[in-house]
Parts: C-alpha cells; sequence; structure tokens
C-alpha cells in the first residue's frame, strides 16, 4: 500500500509567496491565452470549498484515516468566497470557461449560494457547476439554479441500498440522492449528471441497474474507473474495472454506439444507446489516460493551484492574495503556472509513481 501522507505534510511542501514568484520571474510574458508546455489550453477550473464531507466513501475518505480526530483546516486557511471570486476571475481571462464547485461536500460550505452568485457574474457564458454526494441537494435546489448555478453532478454509486450504505460508510439510503436528484431536476439543474465509481468487487453488479435505470430520463450517467489518487484508499491496479468492460457490460443489454465529444478536453468518452434513448459516460483515467488534452486546473480549499489531480504539491495563490498582490499580478502568477505545466501523471503512471505523496481528493478537489 501506498505511504499515507497526512494532509498537514501535504500542506507544508515547498510553497509560499517565493517560488511562485521565481517562476513569474522566469516566464516571459506573452500576450493572448496561455497554453502549456504541450501546448494544452486552460479551459477549466475545479474549485474545492471545504475538505470536509458527511460521507466517508471507503474509496475516498476512508474513516480509518479521516475518523473523528482528523485535522481538518481551520477556517482561517479557507480562502473566502472574495478570495475565490478574484482567482475565478484571473481564470476566466486566461480562458477558462467552466467552472465546477467541489469538495469535500461543497454544501457543507455555508452560504455557497453568494459564491455561486459571485461566480456568475463573471460571465453569462461560464459553465458553472458542482459535483455534490447530493445530501443536503434537495433542500438547496432552487437557491442554487436562483442564484445561477447551471448544472449539478451528483455521485451515486449503486441503486443497491446495502451496498450504496457500505460504500458511503454513514448508513445513508439510495432513496434520499434519488429525491435530490429529483429536486435538481425540478429546479431546472438539468441535464443531471450521475458519477458512479466503479470497485472490484464493491459494486460492479451495480452497473447494468444503474444503467437501466436512468436510460430515457433524461440523466446522464458516468462511469469512473476507480482511480490512485491521494494516498489513503489503498488503491491497487486489480480493482480497476476498466472503461471497456463497463461499456461491454452495458451494451450487452442496451446496445451502444460511440459519439463525438462536446469539447475538445471533455473527461467522459461518450455512449448513445442506439435506439436512442439517451447516452452515457465512461472515465477511462487509468486504462486510457487522457493527459494529452487535459485542460483543467484545480484550487484546493486553502488557495494551492495544482494543475494535475494527481500532483504532490500545488502553487500557492493565497499567499499572494494575503500579501495584497493586485489583479494584474494574480493573472500573471497564474498564466506563469499554466506555461510551466508539463504533467501527465496518467500517461507515466507505474511503479515508479505509485510511492508519490500525491494529495487527497477530498483536498484538492474531485
Ligand atoms: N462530495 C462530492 C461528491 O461526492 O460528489 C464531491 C467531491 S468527490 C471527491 C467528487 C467525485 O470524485 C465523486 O464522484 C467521487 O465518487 C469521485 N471519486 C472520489 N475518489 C475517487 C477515486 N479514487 N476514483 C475515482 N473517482 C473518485
Amino acid at each position: 500500500m501506498a505511504k499515507i501522507v497526512p494532509l498537514t505534510d501535504a500542506r507544508t511542501l515547498p510553497g509560499g509567496a517565493a517560488p511562485l514568484d521565481a517562476l513569474v520571474a522566469r516566464t516571459p510574458g506573452s500576450p493572448g491565452l496561455p497554453t502549456d508546455r504541450r501546448g494544452r489550453a486552460l479551459h477549466d477550473l475545479r474549485i474545492s470549498v471545504t475538505d470536509r464531507c458527511n460521507f466517508r466513501c471507503v474509496y475516498c475518505m476512508p474513516k480509518e484515516v479521516f475518523g473523528r480526530d482528523h485535522a481538518f483546516l481551520p477556517h482561517d486557511e479557507l480562502l473566502s468566497f472574495e478570495e475565490i471570486t478574484r482567482i475565478a476571475r484571473a481564470a476566466v481571462g486566461l480562458g477558462v470557461a467552466k467552472i465546477r464547485l467541489t469538495g469535500g461536500e461543497p454544501l457543507l460550505r455555508r452560504k455557497l449560494e453568494r459564491l455561486i452568485a459571485m461566480l456568475a457574474s463573471l460571465s453569462p457564458d461560464l459553465d458553472l457547476t458542482l459535483t455534490t454526494n447530493g445530501a443536503l441537494l434537495a433542500r438547496k435546489a432552487a437557491a442554487l439554479a436562483d442564484a445561477g448555478l447551471k448544472r449539478v453532478t451528483v455521485s451515486l454509486d449503486s441503486l443497491d441500498d446495502a451496498t450504496f450504505r457500505a460504500m458511503n460508510d454513514v448508513d445513508f439510503p439510495v432513496a434520499d440522492v434519488l429525491e435530490a436528484i429529483a429536486a435538481a431536476e425540478r429546479a431546472g439543474l438539468a441535464p443531471v449528471k450521475i458519477n458512479m465509481v466503479v470497485k472490484r468487487g464493491l459494486n460492479e453488479e451495480s452497473i447494468v441497474p444503474m444503467a437501466r435505470h436512468f436510460r430515457g430520463t433524461g440523466a446522464i450517467v458516468r462511469f469512473i474507473e476507480y482511480m490512485d489518487v491521494g494516498a489513503s484508499n489503498g488503491w491497487r491496479l486489480t480493482d480497476v474495472v476498466s472503461a471497456r468492460e463497463i461499456v461491454e457490460r452495458i451494451d450487452r443489454v442496451a446496445p451502444l454506439q460511440p459519439i463525438d465529444a462536446n469539447y475538445e478536453g471533455e473527461v467522459a468518452q461518450r455512449w448513445r444507446y442506439r435506439d436512442g434513448s439517451g447516452e452515457i459516460g465512461v472515465i477511462a483515467s487509468v486504462t486510457q489516460a487522457f493527459c494529452h488534452d487535459c485542460t483543467r486546473a484545480r484550487l484546493s480549499t486553502d488557495g494551492k493551484l495544482y494543475t494535475c489531480l494527481f500532483a504532490t504539491h500545488g502553487h500557492d495563490l493565497r499567499a499572494l492574495l494575503r500579501r495584497g498582490d493586485d489583479d494584474a499580478s494574480l493573472r500573471r502568477a497564474l498564466d506563469a503556472i499554466w506555461r510551466a505545466r508539463g504533467d501527465r501523471y496518467s500517461e507515466l503512471r507505474s511503479q515508479a509513481t505509485a510511492g508519490l505523496a500525491k494529495v487527497e481528493m477530498s483536498y484538492i478537489g474531485g
């Protein structure tokens, strides 16, 4: 099993403003939108608004690691809504067209609607969305939509109640997540996407029932290969059910055909039912790495910018903000970070990368 790195260690990795100042100083300014060292544009920003979660999914925040005495970030270390919005504004200026709020569980962050309204005002064309476990969604969906949220993705790993309760490990029932999905649809946060992480021996028998249940409803299920994010879930390659196997299982009962991506760099490979009853997505981050067109940056709860989900350290934008840098310097810093980016972890994934002290998904944002 990979070495477990407590969050505090990840936070004390080389950071602060100095390394970023050095990077900016050695990056020549350039007009136009930045591309990284592999020619990839900056299109998506994922923002983790809290490192806390009300679930303890066994593959993400297992209780043995994230127990009662786990040290989550203190409130003053979190980016404020104003700080998040300043970074988002700079990112939109550099080409970001899609922002996803995540966590942890984003709906645990108080008054999230206020942040959504602030982000929505950055650009009318911004694709503003959120990933949630759904536990608090039914009561918040209308307020989120009113504030300017466009869509939601709801995580649901099985329709079998016993399997789902065991996977979220807080005994949360399937019925409440289904009610949350219905509330999101009523609020206009559609099409709702459903994220199902598939782990061998845990929920692969739920693939076909999940596809059947949502076929013809307009909701889009996205089946996700179980990934080696963080260092606490004890990931093994043998636990991965490949996207190919997932598609084959569904295709046997409901024939599928591939369709084009909505845009370059889209994470999910899209498949439609041949009878026209909807589509599914598969996210093959392990078996078919998609680093070559990855256009995502991630902002951690405490303001570090990561240019890869599997990164070991991020760039401390909060340090810049809190020492009083103006918007132009913030934009220059983001631009320099993106131009220096060369990450392609999933393409390199091997024995050599297995022991890396990767940060946890709940902190960096799933
Ligand atoms: N709490 C929210 C939720 O449950 O959707 C947002 C955060 S969660 C980290 C975001 C997504 O990452 C969820 O769909 C979750 O299932 C997925 N995820 C977490 N750990 C994963 C792993 N090891 N492999 C693949 N997906 C994972």
